[in-house]
């Protein structure tokens, strides 16, 4: 009678334990329903559809008009991030811009054929020179493809002082405000840093008796609002001169050769020491020389390329192909952290270097 009773409940609490399970997995299926994971054909990190982008197959600044095919759900935000490194790369420093510096790719984010454009040509320096005269002059770059004098003030050298240099009447104050700020406390000034610097070396210039000097340097997680350039790759001997230039950034940056330059640029600027007669003026075009930089980054260039390649496979194939780990050394060099380990290699090209496509797992 005992056993029995037993039994019974035995059986009663299975099934409330199964009506419970049921109950369970009825509710984490109309969870998973609601909520779907997916899974990053790169990274392998799983997440719900908030932690994945739409990845473009082809980059869409390539494609130019049309509809874009997209991997949806395949490729995680933090992965997207980490390619539009790779992809502005590619659009902006490969000699193939140069031919689309007129017309402008469209950025990732550009809705319609009428949407934002990339300046296609990212010049890191570029100088103007006019006819009959020895300095040498600041210039931006603006889409599409027009330069522009920068409002700045050059040291015309050998004691002669200051000149100013705007182009419109809008620029003055805003060079001036920029002047002022920069003399409100202590001047500080962000030097160069390399690729490998985490933080930023700060210098700070006073007047101690009278006499502007340097006074301290320390390292900082941010940097201070007015930078030093150096001059890059500049033939002209008698132009280099130091200058203060109003970027578009609002920042002010000193080109200078080297920081001991900035002290006699402060003393002439306090002593309101500006040159006459003001520089001669070109006469227009075909009077200027133009000098500027661009700078390649082959590795970027090559993962842009690398995932394109992927993504249209996995567009063709299905992601399966690349989630099988045929494809896992190519999805370790996309996820490499520092760009000097194996693409840097294969962008060597040097002799012990294979020229071949990455080898694939099944290769190897
Ligand atoms: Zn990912």
């Amino acid at each position: 009678m005992t056993i029995c009773i037993d039994t019974n409940c035995a059986r009663l609490l299975v099934r409330l334990l199964l009506d419970k399970t049921r109950h369970a997995i009825l509710i984490a299926k109309s969870f998973m329903s609601k909520n779907p994971t997916f899974k990053c054909i790169y990274c392998w990190r799983s997440g719900p559809d908030s932690f994945f982008d739409d990845e473009h197959v082809l980059s869409r600044s390539l494609c130019g008009q049309g509809n874009n095919w997209t991997l949806k759900n395949q490729v995680c935000k933090c992965c997207n991030s980490r390619f539009s490194k790779f992809e502005n790369e590619l659009l902006q420093q490969s000699a193939e811009t140069v031919a689309r510096a007129f017309s402008g790719p469209l950025g990732r984010s550009a809705k319609s054929n009428s949407g934002k454009r990339i300046q296609p040509l990212k010049i890191n320096h570029l100088y103007v020179r006019n006819n009959n005269d020895p300095l040498i002059y600041e210039a931006g770059f603006s889409f599409p493809s027009e330069f522009y004098f920068r409002p700045q003030i050059i040291d015309a050298g050998n004691g002669q002082g200051l000149i100013p240099l705007v182009t419109s009447a809008s620029e003055q104050p805003l060079l001036q405000a920029a002047v002022l700020k920069l003399f409100a406390s202590p001047i500080r000034l962000t030097l160069p840093r390399t690729t490998k610097d985490k933080d930023y070396e700060i210098v700070e210039f006073n007047q101690v008796s009278g006499i502007w000097q340097e006074i301290s340097r320390s390292r900082q997680d941010k940097p201070s609002s007015v930078f030093l350039r150096e001059f890059q790759n500049v033939p002209f001997t008698n132009g280099a001169t130091t200058r203060l230039a109003l970027y578009d950034d609002g920042n002010l940056y000193f080109r200078a050769e080297n920081l001991l330059d900035i002290i006699p640029f402060i003393e002439q600027l306090v002593g309101q020491k500006f040159a006459h007669p003001s520089p001669q003026k070109s006469n227009g075009p075909g009077n200027q020389e133009f000098l500027f930089g661009l700078s390649f980054n082959l590795i970027k260039i090559y993962k842009a390329i690398l995932k394109t390649g992927v993504n249209l496979v996995a567009h063709f194939y299905g992601q399966e192909v690349i989630s099988s780990g045929s494809l896992r050394n190519v999805r370790d060099i996309l996820l490499e952290d520092k760009e000097t380990t194996r693409a840097g290699t294969i962008c060597r090209l040097s002799a012990a270097a294979t020229l071949d496509f990455p080898l694939s797992q099944t290769d190897t």
